[in-house]
């Protein structure tokens, strides 16, 4: 972790507003069946959500596939709109926003998809698809564009000879760089990094978290990072937020969520992530069985209570509420 970064984030969380809320946010996909298309149900990807992210941090958000991160990411910036809630940006509703606050916020909030390949017209050349987001927003015209696109290309580790090539003549490392700039070149102020290391080589990755981290710094930005393993988000986290089933289950700084982690599904992610110091690697494990319920039809209580080996009666009767001061965990009977 970057000491330095590390230092400045969590000062910033006592003392400032957020950037971001997210206030109960869900978003449901109706199940249509027969002839007319008839709603017989929802598939629950995301079921009332809360998330505060603080100017100069970074949220990890993780969970299992499916658990419903990577909807949370794109409905945060009304890439796919929420089916109810809220996301304040700035103290601003983002559905409330009308005319150029809207364009402004747009640019404000921005995305790094997990496939740099399929997220990049494979027909246009690196220079124009950096450029279409300057013209688009009007913040750049003529010969303007093509400095900044230029400029860009050499903030994310490319030269301004690759601005003349297509996207199937760069690597994988090299796409997510191109993507990285496209997010960046609207000088946003918050992006939603969507698994954005997940699709390359190990040794890429390492390069691919450096530069965000670098970004980071100098251009004071503010991400929300999903991943599926936990390797990367502790990396790059100030804080992390556990996913289960369309929900939080458990927020906390990264270094106690490793070391003391409450809910028995963070446990049990944590269990899965590899220790280097075979000293180290005689703790308890937590071992839970079957798979994950349909989101569509999610267990009454706490959504955990199936698989958790600590299940008392309580957890298929009442949900339990995300609490606690810095490190906040949705179980009624947490791990101490
Ligand atoms: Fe397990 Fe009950 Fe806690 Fe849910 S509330 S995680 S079922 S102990």
């Amino acid at each position: 972790m970057n000491t330095k970064l590390k230092e400045h984030a969590i000062p910033l969380q006592q003392s400032q507003e957020p950037l971001l809320k997210v206030q109960n946010l869900k978003k449901y996909y109706p199940i249509k069946k027969g002839i007319i298309s008839r709603t017989v149900g929802h598939v629950k990807a995301v079921d009332g959500l809360n998330l505060d992210i603080y100017p100069g941090e970074t949220v990890g958000l993780v969970g299992e596939s499916g658990c419903g991160k990577s909807t949370t990411g794109r409905a945060i910036i009304h890439l796919d709109p929420p089916t109810a809630g809220k996301v304040i940006f700035k103290g601003k509703d983002l559905s409330t926003l009308t005319g150029p606050e809207l364009r402004k916020t747009r640019t404000d909030l921005q995305i790094i998809f997990q496939d740099p390949y399929s997220s990049l017209n494979p027909r246009k050349r690196i220079g124009d698809l950096l450029a279409e987001p300057l013209i688009h927003h009007k913040l750049a015209s003529g010969d303007e564009v093509h400095r900044k696109v230029d400029e860009m290309l050499e903030i994310v580790g490319l030269t301004k000879f690759h601005r003349n090539r297509y996207p199937h003549e760069f690597s994988g490392g090299q796409r997510q760089r191109v993507g990285i700039a496209r997010a960046l070149i609207l000088n946003p102020q918050l992006i939603v990094c969507d698994e954005p290391v997940s699709a390359l080589d190990v040794s890429i990755q390492a390069q691919v978290l450096n530069l965000l981290k670098d970004l980071q710094k100098e251009f004071k930005l503010t991400y929300l990072f999903i991943a599926h393993g936990l390797g990367a988000v502790k990396y790059i986290s100030d804080r992390i937020a556990v996913m289960y089933l369309g929900k939080i289950v458990e927020l906390a700084k990264t270094e106690d969520m490793f070391k003391n982690a409450k809910h028995p599904y963070s446990q049990v992610l944590l269990n899965a992530y590899p220790i280097p110091n075979p000293h180290k690697r005689n703790r308890d494990r937590l071992v839970i069985e079957g798979d994950v319920p349909s989101p569509a039809n999610p267990p009454k209580g706490c959504s955990f209570h199936t698989r958790c080996p600590f299940a008392q009666k309580i957890c298929s009767e009442q949900t339990p509420e995300l609490a606690g001061e810095d490190h906040l965990a949705a179980c009624h009977f947490p791990l101490s």
